[in-house]
Order: C-alpha cells, then sequence, then structure tokens
C-alpha cells in the first residue's frame, strides 16, 4: 500500500471512481471525491450484497414466510457482526437507527430520562450532532481547546473535578471532521470513569478509519456509549449505530414509539419490548442493514490498522503538498507522524471558502467541502472569530459567512489525484486574483442562499 504506487486494488474496492463531470469550460473530467468526511461512495462489495440479497429481501420480525424468517435471522446476527466490529459487551444493546446524529439523540433521550438533569461535558471540538442533543436536557458545559485546537485534558479533569460527582457524562468525538485530530480516548475514559462519569463518543469520523475498541466493561477504558453512520464506511442505505448499556435503554421510554418497539398493548398498558427493539418502532432497514455489515466484512478484510497507516500516507503528503504553498494556512499541526484521520482543512489568503470549493469543481472536477462543517462553535475558535462577531452573521445578511475549506480521503483515493489538486491549488495561489473575479458569483450567490454550506 505505498503511496507512490496508486492501488489499483483499493480503487476497484468503490463504485464511481471513474465517473465523468462537466467542468466550467464544457469539458469533461474523471471526477475527484476529496469530500468522503461527509459521505463515501459505496463499496462494490456493499452494491453486490445488496443484489444478492435482494431476491431475499422481506419484513423483518412480521411473518412466519420463509424470507420472513431469514430477514429477521439475518437482521438479529448483523448486530453480533457490530458487536464484535468495535469489541462491544454482550451486555450492550446494539441499536439500529438513521445516521450518528440520530443515535446521539437517542442516547440523550434515555440518558435523560434516566439520570435527571446533570451535568454533561461536551467538547469545543464537536459536530453539532454532539453538542445540540445536550442543550435542552443537561447543564452542558464544554470542555476546552488547547492553542493548536486539540481537547486539553487539563480543562477536561478541571471540569470534572469543579462538578463534584455531578457529570453524568463525557461525550466527545472519536476523531474531529474540521482538523482531523483523533481525541485520547482512552485517556479520556480513565479520567471520565475516576470521576464517576460514563463516556460517550461520536465514532462518525473515528470508527470508517481505524480499530475501535470499546473494552470490556470492567475496563477503566471501556468506551460506554458509541455512534456511528454507514453511509461514512462505504454503506449508504441509511444505517446509523448506537451502542450502550442495555440497562439504560431498558429504563428509559423511548423517543420514537410503535409497533415493533412494544409486547402487549391495552388502552391503559404498554408493555415494552427489550432494547435494542424497544429503540427500532418501525419497519427496520434490512438493506441497510445488508450493506453495513457487508462493508464491516470488507473493511475486515481490508484490516484497519492498514486502513489507517495507508490514509494516514495518504494525508501526510496532501498537508506536505499544501504547507509549501505560498498563502495557505493549515488548521491543524500537521506533524509527521501525529494521530490524525485522512482529512484537514485549510484557508488560502485572499479567497473565499466558498470560491475555493467552487474553483476545485469547476476547474478540475474535485469535490471539497467548505463553510463550518456543521462544527459551528470549534471552527470560529480555531478562526478567532468574536461572540460579536457571530451574532453579527446571525443576525445580518450582508456579508458572507467565514469559514474553511477541507479536503478528506477514502481508502481509494491516490497520490495521482492529490497531485492535480496541489498542482491546481497552485495555480490558484499564484493567480488568485484572477479566479477572485471569475468566481465573483459565487459570493453573491452565497449571501442569497446563506445556510446552505455552513452544514
Ligand atoms: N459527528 C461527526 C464528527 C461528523 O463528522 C458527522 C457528519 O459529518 C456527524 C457526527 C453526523 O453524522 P450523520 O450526518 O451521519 O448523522
Amino acid at each position: 500500500m505505498s503511496c507512490r504506487k496508486p492501488d489499483i486494488y483499493l480503487r476497484n474496492l468503490v463504485a464511481g471512481t471513474e465517473t465523468k463531470v462537466a467542468l466550467a469550460n464544457g469539458k469533461y473530467v474523471t471526477a475527484i471525491n476529496f469530500d468522503n468526511a461527509a459521505t463515501t461512495p459505496p463499496f462494490c462489495s456493499v452494491l453486490k450484497e445488496i443484489d444478492q440479497f435482494s431476491p431475499w429481501y422481506a419484513s423483518v420480525h412480521r411473518g412466519k414466510g420463509y424470507k420472513s424468517i431469514l430477514c429477521s435471522e439475518q437482521y438479529e446476527y448483523s448486530r453480533e457482526v457490530v458487536r464484535k466490529f468495535v469489541n462491544a459487551d454482550n451486555r450492550d444493546a446494539i441499536i439500529f437507527t438513521k445516521n450518528t446524529t440520530e443515535s446521539i439523540n437517542l442516547a440523550a433521550y434515555a440518558l435523560a430520562a434516566t439520570s435527571g438533569k446533570q451535568v454533561v461535558l461536551s467538547s469545543d471540538m464537536e459536530h453539532l450532532a454532539n453538542d445540540l442533543p445536550w442543550r435542552d436536557k443537561f447543564i452542558t458545559d464544554y470542555i476546552a481547546l488547547t492553542k493548536s485546537g486539540r481537547l486539553s485534558i487539563k480543562d477536561l479533569e478541571e471540569k470534572l473535578k469543579k462538578y463534584q460527582g455531578k457529570v453524568v457524562l463525557v461525550t466527545v468525538t472519536g476523531a474531529s471532521n474540521v482538523t482531523g485530530y483523533i481525541n485520547p480516548i482512552n485517556k479520556i475514559a480513565r479520567l471520565a470513569h475516576q470521576y464517576g462519569a460514563k463516556i460517550l463518543v461520536d465514532g462518525a469520523q473515528w470508527v470508517p478509519h481505524m480499530p475501535v475498541d470499546m473494552k470490556p466493561y470492567n475496563s477503566p477504558e471501556h468506551i460506554d456509549y458509541l455512534a456511528f453512520s454507514a453511509h461514512k464506511m462505504y454503506a449508504p442505505f441509511g444505517t446509523g449505530v448506537l451502542i450502550g448499556p442495555r440497562e439504560i435503554f431498558n429504563n428509559a421510554v423511548p423517543v420514537y414509539q410503535g409497533g415493533g418497539a412494544v409486547g402487549l398493548v391495552s388502552h391503559q398498558l404498554i408493555e415494552w419490548d427489550d432494547p435494542p427493539a424497544k429503540y427500532e418502532a418501525g419497519t427496520p432497514n434490512m438493506m441497510g442493514i445488508v450493506a453495513l455489515t457487508a462493508a464491516i466484512r470488507t473493511l475486515n478484510e481490508l484490516q484497519l490498522c492498514q486502513v489507517y497507516q495507508h490514509e494516514r500516507q495518504l494525508i501526510g503528503y496532501v498537508i506536505n503538498g499544501l504547507a509549501a504553498i505560498n498563502g495557505i494556512k493549515l488548521y491543524s499541526g500537521g506533524q509527521d507522524g501525529e494521530e490524525r484521520v485522512s482529512l484537514i482543512s485549510f484557508a488560502l489568503e485572499g479567497l473565499h471558502h466558498s470560491q475555493l470549493a467552487e474553483i476545485l469543481s469547476q476547474e478540475a472536477g474535485i469535490a471539497v467541502r467548505d463553510g463550518l462543517f456543521c462544527a459551528h462553535p470549534y471552527v470560529t475558535k480555531l478562526l478567532n472569530i468574536s461572540a460579536e462577531e457571530i451574532e453579527y452573521y446571525q443576525t445580518h445578511d450582508d456579508k458572507t459567512i467565514p469559514g474553511l475549506t477541507r479536503i478528506s480521503l477514502g481508502i481509494y483515493n491516490n497520490c495521482k489525484e492529490i497531485d492535480v489538486f496541489l498542482e491546481l491549488m497552485e495555480h490558484i495561489a499564484q493567480y488568485r486574483q484572477y479566479y477572485a473575479k471569475k468566481y465573483e458569483y459565487v459570493l453573491a450567490n452565497d449571501r442569497q442562499i446563506r445556510d446552505y454550506p455552513y452544514c
């Protein structure tokens, strides 16, 4: 898996690598997807599995027909595939959801119902999915950042001390969707447990890129709750996962209520099913589960430690290339050897992030992401935007909102694609004024559709 040798094997793992897209000049080029943190293309193995499973598709947990029984068994077996994938405990419920956002919302409701209004420590680094669900249910506080934008473990400990045992949960991301920083989850888990709190990890940008081990219940480094999305691990079709102690879900009334989540119901009494069923009201997303388990199989075959090394090499190549371009500011340390997943955010002095993303798309068919990446507090802190400025943007729409441009890689990206990107970035940096003028329209459009690119 050398970075210098584009590996055709890895390339052929996913669908759509040869898709042609139109450029501003009317020509067509092979699309380059550097927006894998938003969503990944499907593994071909996933599409094959969906195709092969389709003749057997039937209702899950709702019938005595042969196919229905087969689907139900397959669906339940998939929980064990997921359990093994992240080494979850047998006492954990593996709940299938729609995505990470839904998973964390469900966890927040369950915890609020069982623990009262106590303190939840989130962090200044979080995606909004791991910030907003806690705000209206708990007293929330945020672990501060260090100067380089990492989580301050010192601040975490100070906050745990300050709240004197009232912190019910520390909820942090496994890896940032803005800087790519991987958090020291084991250390955070130890600290949280030491002060009587549980830990939830938002695994959306973590689980697809490296081996994750929830560790046994009796380990101080045990991860109590884990959430992740299948569509970020090469398995579209709308599945997410929430893992956590069955006991907690047993004690709380679920947010979504209806068929499939209950035993016998009268107008007087609801007999709830046991979790995970209790948390999966309505007809389950069988095809989403087929996709997820097929993706896990492929990731296991690839070995996530190798995936991590390969992607680490690729992003190192991007970082070195970008760092050498005049006017580029990288928004994470970027030193060789540091723990990070395969994404990096940056700015080019003198060009708006939104223009830069448009230029990359229109001039070379390169898809990147720009804006605040649904991590508004984090990005605004990295950019040193004051509370007054933020309030101005919230109440006025005469200025485009600041932000960054992000490149995020998948296992199938290669150095040839990165070279195309770096070459164009060099050119843009050199002829900034020309590009700023040519893509002036982007800023006017941005002002009109203010809320589109920021999440
Ligand atoms: N958490 C992180 C760190 C993310 O990057 C994302 C999405 O980009 C989410 C949560 C939300 O994931 P989803 O949109 O699949 O719910």
